[in-house]
């Protein structure tokens, strides 16, 4: 296993953790976690260099904690950092933060969390937990020694993304991340400028819900031709950049586990030949095309008369419909959940000035049914 020091801190992470939402399950139900099998898991991957774990609230309706507060427990848990996170979308009062907290901490069977995330941030739920006071239920919550350190979690853009980072001394931040989302979401700009800040980033999805795994299968022939394992390609990715301290994957077997700790095993950053990234912009570019709505991202077309965030709800109809079979659940989770109803692309008024700005001559009103068609779910 590799290890990276973490921002400011003196602890060294592994360069892979143990995701725990995607546990493996018995009948297929999410709450009914095959816990034997999930905990031989955590002790082999504990046992062979995996320092960090990572929970939250909702995983596995609930019962996630339970199960990684079981398997960290006696042997573990001094040697293992634990991470969770804060329902934001569930506050509605001060009180409830520290109801949260002591209730993730009994799941958990410990009187500390090592690393503490605020759950999703997005621009419906950051103002109203910012102003119920969670920046200084922070500084409270290390000052009691409940927390070791304090960071945030995020699916939205970068500039909320930098409004984020810049109101507080976070100890690191978390963001979804992988070859095909450089300019979706926080992307690039946003890892550089934590990087910038010193501020550790955390990646989630660097495989994208599986669909990284689960290739076209004329991208997944150029990975062949090439004569290169697309898993291991994709992970070297984020472990070839120095912005990257540690990734982040949900497991669901024990094969997917071993792989992956043997890809962890070859992580080193600037390891990438002239050839890896003329391969790897070669298959974004492929696979690019195969995007529906050519949108760049530029962001010319803002402000929208109803604060339509234009180029977010069309990165995540494209990847929605690119990513159909493997990840179109998670693009419509943070549709229906984080984009306030009345800034969803069916609040589009029809009123095209954004078409009159945009240089990829996008027919942006003309997208935004199907945007919302594609995403909503009553
Ligand atoms: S056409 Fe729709 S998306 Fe474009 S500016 Fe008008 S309301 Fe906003
Ligand atoms: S102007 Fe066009 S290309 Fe640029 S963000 Fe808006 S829709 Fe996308």
């Amino acid at each position: 296993m590799k290890y990276r020091k973490f921002g400011k801190t003196n602890i060294e992470l592994s360069v892979l953790g143990f995701g725990s939402m995607r546990l493996p399950v018995i009948d297929n139900n999410q709450a009914n976690i095959n816990e034997s099998e999930a905990i031989r898991m955590m002790h082999y991957a504990f046992d062979n260099g995996i320092n960090y774990i990572d929970t939250a609230y909702p995983y596995h309706e609930g019962q996630s904690e339970l199960v990684v507060g079981k398997a960290l427990k006696h042997r573990y848990r001094d040697k293992i950092h634990l991470a969770t996170k804060l329902p934001s979308w569930a506050i509605e009062s001060y009180s409830d933060f520290d109801k949260y907290l002591d209730e993730q901490l009994a799941k958990l069977q410990t009187d500390h969390i090592d690393f503490y995330l605020i759950h999703n941030l997005h621009a419906n739920v950051w103002p109203k937990i910012r102003d119920l006071g969670v920046l200084n239920w922070c500084d409270n919550i290390i000052k009691s020694g409940k927390v070791r350190y304090v960071g945030f979690s995020i699916h939205d853009t970068a500039i909320l993304f930098k409004e984020i980072l810049d109101s507080y001394n976070w100890d690191f931040c978390q963001i979804q991340y992988n070859y095909m989302n450089e300019d979706i979401q926080v992307g690039t700009k946003g890892i550089e400028y934590a990087y910038q800040k010193e501020i550790p980033v955390i990646i989630m999805e660097p495989l994208l819900g599986g669909s990284l795994v689960q290739l076209p299968t004329q991208i997944k022939q150029l990975f062949d031709n090439a004569g290169k394992d697309h898993i291991n390609m994709a992970l070297q990715w984020l472990w070839n950049k120095k912005e990257v301290s540690l990734v982040l994957s949900g497991m669901s077997s024990m094969e997917q586990l071993v792989k992956n700790i043997e890809y962890a095993s070859k992580a080193s950053i600037n390891s990438f030949s002239a050839k890896d990234y003329d391969l790897m912009e070669k298959i974004k570019n492929e696979y690019s095309k195969l995007v529906p709505i050519p949108c760049t991202k530029c962001r010319y077309c803002l402000p929208c008369p109803k604060n339509i965030e234009i180029p977010h709800l069309f990165g995540l109809y494209n990847d929605a419909v690119v990513h159909k079979d493997k990840s179109q659940w998670l693009y419509r989770v943070i549709y229906n959940n984080n984009i306030p109803e009345d800034r969803r692309a069916d609040a589009c008024i029809k009123c095209r000035k954004c078409e009159a700005k945009c240089p990829q001559g996008i027919k942006i009103a003309n997208w935004m049914p199907k945007v919302h068609s594609e995403l909503y779910e009553p």
